[in-house]
């Protein structure tokens, strides 16, 4: 599925089977995540992304063959995707943050074609096999939306058990980062303003899910935690109001993590009590 002009649907088209180059890998999707950058991509908004594009950046699929030097996958192996097709080489590549990697070569879907194809190339590193019992339609949106979670939760909050965390916005993003917060042994506190999204985070663990548009949230969070607050707020939406709500919530040493777009609302917001961290995946 090709998108050859922002703004209008993909279009079905026959194409040749990608080539390979030494060290990538011919993938078989099996299944892709779709995902709120997708539409962004293809109402031409974010920059990066140029027409004609194969998108789709959440894969699952089994290897179906090999370029020259190849030698972590096997052809058959069931994997997902590393998203950051990126340099190996820079501060960042090198110190395990290969996610703000300075010379990105491209990511599919985004600057690279995607996986919304039969076949697809990615670099052998990027690749990760699992178990080909775990179903691929399942695991299709670990590249993204639980890699980017899992990220949030466990590498910048540093969730641990007993602790108490709010997540402010729990769509796809939030939905899985409330996941891991529980097994991480911890409280999650679900808030949004959307009722089937609190549903949907009750029916899937949390312990609280609150409403924004029902009472002061900020007082139900610091009762629940003997008026101390929480130890950590994830902020899956990230706008100076979502940033002055996580920080009411927040207790003395507190962890403020915004994930997503937040240039705006790091400038406008300040406090020396809390370490503000942003989280692409
Ligand atoms: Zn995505
Ligand atoms: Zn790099």
């Amino acid at each position: 599925m090709v998108l050859e002009r922002f703004g209008e649907p993909l279009q079905l088209r026959e194409l040749p089977i990608p080539k390979l180059g030494p060290g990538q890998v011919l993938v078989k999707v099996a299944a892709c995540g779709l995902c709120g950058s997708d539409l962004e991509i293809s109402a031409g908004k974010l920059q990066g992304p140029q027409v004609p594009l194969i998108m789709g950046h959440e894969p699952a699929g089994t290897v179906a063959g090999l370029g020259p030097g190849v030698t972590n996958v096997q052809v058959g192996d069931h994997v997902v995707v590393a998203l950051y097709v990126t340099c190996g080489q820079c501060v960042h590549c090198r110190t395990d943050r290969d996610n703000l990697c300075i010379n990105l070569i491209g990511r599919p879907g985004f600057e690279l074609d995607g996986a919304f194809a039969e076949y697809f190339t990615v670099p052998a590193r990027n690749l990760f096999s699992i178990a080909s019992s775990v179903p691929l339609e399942k695991v299709a949106a670990m590249s993204d939306a639980v890699a980017t979670s899992w990220h949030a939760v466990r590498r910048q909050a540093r969730v641990t058990p007993g602790q108490t965390v709010v997540l402010l916005g729990v769509g796809g993003l939030g939905i899985h980062a409330m996941q891991i917060t529980k097994l991480s042994g911890a409280r999650a506190i679900a808030i949004d303003r959307v009722p089937e999204k609190l549903q949907m985070a009750e029916r899937f663990g949390a312990d609280l899910a609150l409403n924004t548009g029902e009472g002061d949230v900020v007082a139900q969070v610091r009762n629940r935690t003997a008026g101390l607050g929480a130890d950590a707020v994830l902020d899956f939406v990230a706008s100076p109001e979502t940033v002055r709500l996580g920080l009411r919530m927040l207790k003395r040493d507190g962890v403020l993590v915004l994930v997503g777009l937040c240039k705006r609302a790091c400038r406008e917001s300040g406090s020396s009590w809390v370490t503000i961290t942003s989280s692409a995946s």
